[in-house]
């Protein structure tokens, strides 16, 4: 099957072939369409299974039919993953004129508040900076959120960002959606997947 025909809009299928996406990889087909008709989606998937382009693609066509600032919030383990999933969303992104922005640690806290000031369409975050922002950046909230990812989630438990990612749902819009993606399903997983998402798809590859 094509992105087209998984119900993925022309510009973002262009897009894909630009980035040289030839064909959906297995857990794009399989999540893609779930999160178009507006599911919560858990998914299964190891790093190199295209999980980023699956939760990026419908976050990106959400936002081209209902744009709006800080739209989507992606929570990540570390630096490097961040880095990655924020240039996803630029290089898929850019036709329709996604904006995103990486909040994570170590890095400058002033030139991140000027970033979100500016409002972003899409954010990246590491747990801790971004709740850093949350109390201390003066007019940045995440009212307006739609989506929130969390990415690599097994990691991001094992981490012990566990208390953050519960302070920052507890400050998030309940009516939202939320993709969890993680390569294991842990103890800790599952109980992160009934705190945050409502009636999601299962999707594993
Ligand atoms: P990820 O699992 O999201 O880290 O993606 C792994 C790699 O696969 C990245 O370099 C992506 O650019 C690439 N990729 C994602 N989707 C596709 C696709 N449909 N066809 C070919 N490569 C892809």
């Amino acid at each position: 099957s094509s992105f087209a025909e998984l119900g993925v809009m022309a510009e973002l299928c262009l897009a894909c072939e630009k980035v040289g996406y030839k064909a959906p990889t297995g857990i794009q087909k399989e999540s893609i369409p779930w999160a178009l008709k507006g599911r919560d989606i858990i998914g299964l998937a190891q790093t190199g299974s295209g999980k980023t382009a699956a939760f990026a693609i419908p976050i990106l066509q959400a936002l081209w039919e209902t744009p709006s600032p800080l739209f989507a919030c992606v929570l990540a383990p570390t630096r490097e993953l961040a880095y990655q999933i924020s240039e996803t969303f630029e290089s898929l992104g850019a036709a329709i004129g996604a904006r995103s922005v990486v909040i994570v640690g170590g890095m400058d806290m002033m030139t991140q508040s000027i970033a979100l000031s500016k409002k972003p369409h899409i954010i990246v975050c590491t747990p801790g900076r971004l709740q850093d922002h949350m109390e201390n950046t003066k007019g940045f909230s995440l009212r307006t959120l739609k989506y929130l990812v969390m990415d690599e989630a097994d990691r991001l438990l094992d981490m012990d960002f566990g208390p953050k990612i519960e302070q920052i749902l507890k400050v998030i819009p309940q009516d939202r959606n939320t993709y969890l993606f993680s390569a294991t399903m842990t103890t800790k997983v599952a109980k992160l997947q009934r705190a945050s998402l409502r009636n999601p798809v299962k999707v594993e590859v």
